[in-house]
This record gives structure tokens, sequence and C-alpha cells, in this order.
């Protein structure tokens, strides 16, 4: 039997100055909300590049994108609920996409709602053919669940790259972000579709914010 490689994930941690003038100047461009969408025959026709952000409900995925993007509230957070069981595109100097997907693995959704996401989000990955990468939201606290393998299975399935993004970073102590990285690695390596670089981040601290506005723009600019 031929046993498989893990994949050697690693932490980003150095920039260049022109990498971090390059992250900055890509997200000083116009950024506005397009639209919210509930079906996959609604998702906005033309030839745009894009990347989308994932995660479960409440891992503080609105609040990196309004980071991102300086703009307090165009991703709406938990507080205000609305778009939030539809993805959301955000058009940036009018040819490129940062696509918001409804969060998942709230306890309290019914069958109907789960398989309702499923649908929508795995036609979204099958449909998308610009799509250069998938950043999957994890919470610095409580590490890789089941639905976030999920998740990674139907981006398999898909053939998208997804790059894990470590939120609320502020919450955790060192040693316990030790052990949940560890066991994140370990739930991950199976999955080919893993980039083996990790993103840190705290939207309160803002910190990793400029590694990974670096990290999109220069996504966009390959
Ligand atoms: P979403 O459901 O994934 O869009 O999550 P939100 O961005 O709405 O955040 C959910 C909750 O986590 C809110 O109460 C945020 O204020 C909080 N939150 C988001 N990011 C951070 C962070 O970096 N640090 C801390 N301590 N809390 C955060």
């Amino acid at each position: 039997m031929i046993k498989e490689k893990p994949i050697p994930f690693y932490l980003a941690n150095e920039m260049t100055s022109n990498q971090v003038k390059a992250g900055h100047k890509f997200f000083s461009q116009n950024t506005e909300f397009i639209k919210g969408i509930k079906s996959a025959s609604d998702i906005p026709s033309g030839d745009y590049v894009e990347v989308c952000f994932s995660g479960r409900s409440n891992v503080g995925k609105s609040s990196l994108i309004n980071n991102l993007t300086g703009r307090n509230s165009i991703a709406r957070t938990s507080k205000t609920p609305g778009r939030t069981r539809e993805i959301n595109f955000f058009l940036i100097d009018n040819n490129k996409f940062l696509v918001d997907l409804p969060g998942y693995g709230f306890a309290k959704a019914s069958s109907k709602e789960r398989n309702q996401w499923i649908t929508l989000v795995r036609d979204y990955f099958f449909q998308s053919q610009n799509l250069r990468r998938v950043f999957l939201l994890i919470d610095s606290r409580h590490g890789v669940k089941s639905s976030d393998i999920n998740l990674m299975r139907l981006l398999g399935e898909a053939a998208v790259i997804f790059q894990v993004v470590f939120t609320k970073y502020d919450k955790v102590k060192d040693q316990e972000f030790k052990e949940v990285l560890a066991s994140s690695f370990d739930k991950m390596a199976c999955h080919a579709n893993a980039y083996p670089e990790i993103l840190v981040t705290s939207s309160r601290k803002k910190h990793g914010i400029e590694m990974l506005r670096a990290t999109i723009s220069e996504l966009f600019s390959s």
C-alpha cells in the first residue's frame, strides 16, 4: 500500500515591505457589496476572478472581511442576521470578487436548512471557474471540527484549494494554541487540496490582517 505523505503545514510569519504595500494598495481600491444569492442560478455572470471565505457560524468571518476591507460594516456581523443564509458577493475594482459563504455548523439548523446550505455551496464550488482559493476560517480556541472536515471534503470533490486562517487568536494562550494547531494539522493532513501555509489572525487586535491582505493581493495578481 502506498502511504500518502502528510502535508508539511507551517505558519506564515514573514512578509517583505513590498508585499505589505501591495496588500494595502489592493484593499484601498473601491469595494462594494453587489448581491446576496440563495440559488446558484443567481451567481453573477462575467469574467470575474474571486476568492472566497468560509467557516462555521460565529467564527469571526464578517469581522475579518470588515477588517480586510477597512469598512466597519460591509459584511454584517452575527448580531444583525439577514444576509447570513446567502452567498454574498463583494466587488473590488470592478473585476474581482470577495465571496462570503453562509456560515455552517450551528446546532439549531434544521436538516432542511443544512441540505439547502450544501446544495447552494456545492453548486457554487462547481460553477465558479475563476475561484482562486477558499479561505477556511477556524476559531483558534476550537480547532478543526467535523463540520470543517465536511467542507474540506466538498472542496476536494470540486478540486478547489483551501487555506486555513485561524481567527480570534487574541482569545487563546500559547500552549492551548499549540495543541489546537497539532490536532488541526492532523485532521487536515489527508486533504491534498489544503494549502500548506497557515495564517493566524485576530480582528480585535488587528493581528495577521496585513499578511492576509498581502496573500489575497498576490492571488489576484498571479
Ligand atoms: P461570523 O458569524 O463568522 O460572521 O462572525 P462575526 O464576525 O459576526 O463574529 C462573531 C462574534 O465573534 C462577534 O461577537 C465578534 O465581535 C466576535 N469576534 C470576531 N472576531 C474576533 C476576534 O478577532 N477576537 C475576539 N475576541 N472576538 C471576535
